[in-house]
């Protein structure tokens, strides 16, 4: 690999390395990002950081969506810092924006009420069209479809270590479906009927419910109540059969059929994480310790003996999220 690439960097400065590494196993796995073109400079950062930690390696292909045109900037400067092949998507109009049954005057009372509540991007129509498409829709993308694997990446987050076993590998060669870095509580003011809606769904499709699933990471009363825990959805890796399958799709199509996600203020990571807690097994779910992660304003650390000192990792060992009062780890490890 190190010939390869010095080859490459010798012989042309303009063509990506793509036929390095012929030998070495891939997985059918992007790298995806939703962003604005406003967000240029902090995408470019993000891709840079991961390249440089991971995938100028492997040279995993690049999915960017958005629901507008990305400008020629954001195209030229994100394609001078990926390894492999990239695509820029537009998100079809209907998977993003807020459907004509949901009812206006309805949504807008609630987001003025949030704004009062000071809740969190709760007047906001397009964090709400983006919760949406990350519950619902990415995966469902003509340009994602062709994957089966995704790790989200975000503008402005931080991998802090390089990162030299393949998680894509690691996964599909584990039987893991999802995996995440950093556990957290939602704020249940924007998701005040949710897990009510999921007890009816789970009621009503019992046979969705995987046997020996998580719900005693999400629920400290046996499924009685939600404890708020979710996966923080800005860094995924997962398998999309997860979100492509029969439960998931049911189970969007109902929590959506409520219109949760504009009369109150869904978010992508409790609806993924309560998915994949209750229709997948514990163990189909796994932490990442090795991948050291940051998005403001939480990073996760590597604390594991030699995992952060082998891998040259940036971050403050003892600056890590995992032990706050407000991580979910003490109910992710118990259930272990
Ligand atoms: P936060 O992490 O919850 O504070 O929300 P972000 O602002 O980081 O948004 C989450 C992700 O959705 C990021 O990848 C953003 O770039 C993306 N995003 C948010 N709003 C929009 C939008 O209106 N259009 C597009 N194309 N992407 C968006
Ligand atoms: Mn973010």
């Amino acid at each position: 690999s190190n010939i390869s690439s010095k080859l490459s960097f010798n012989g042309s400065l303009d063509e990506p390395d793509l036929d390095v590494d012929i030998l070495e196993p891939r997985a059918n796995a992007t790298l995806l990002m939703l962003a604005r073109n406003s967000e240029t400079d902090t995408a470019v950062r993000s891709v840079r950081e991961l390249e440089d930690r991971f995938n100028h390696k492997h040279h995993y292909p690049w999915v960017f969506l958005n629901e507008q045109p990305f400008s020629d900037d954001f195209k030229t400067r994100v394609s001078n810092v990926v390894s492999g092949s990239v695509e820029f998507g537009l998100i079809p109009h209907d998977h993003w924006h807020q459907p004509d049954w949901i009812d206006e005057e309805k949504a807008s009372q609630a987001r003025q009420k949030m704004v009062q509540e000071n809740t969190i991007y709760g007047g906001s129509v397009s964090y709400r069209n983006m919760c949406r498409f990350n519950s619902g829709f990415f995966y469902k993308h003509p340009i994602v479809q062709k994957y089966k694997w995704y790790w989200r990446v975000e503008p402005d987050v931080h991998f802090h270590c390089d990162i030299d076993e393949d998680p894509f590998l690691f996964m599909e060669n584990n039987d893991k479906l999802y995996g995440f870095t950093i556990s957290t509580y939602e704020f249940h003011s924007t998701i005040p009927t949710l897990w009510d809606t999921v007890k009816k769904f789970i009621a009503e499709n019992p046979q969705y419910v995987a046997k020996d699933n998580a719900m005693g990471y999400l629920s400290d009363d046996g499924g009685n109540s939600y404890n708020m825990c979710h996966f923080w959805s800005n860094f995924e890796i997962a398998n999309m059969d997860l979100w492509r399958g029969e439960a998931y799709t049911k189970y969007f199509e109902y929590l959506d059929s409520t219109g949760g996600f504009y009369y109150e203020r869904w978010g992508d990571a409790p609806v993924h994480s309560i998915a994949a807690a209750l229709f997948a097994r514990k163990d189909q779910i796994y932490f990442f310790e090795q991948i050291g992660y940051e998005h403001n304003p939480n990073t996760h650390c590597p604390k594991v003996a030699g995992l952060w000192s082998g891998k040259n990792c940036s971050c403050n060992p003892a600056n890590n999220f995992d032990y706050s009062i407000y991580s979910c780890m003490p109910q992710w490890e118990r259930i272990q």
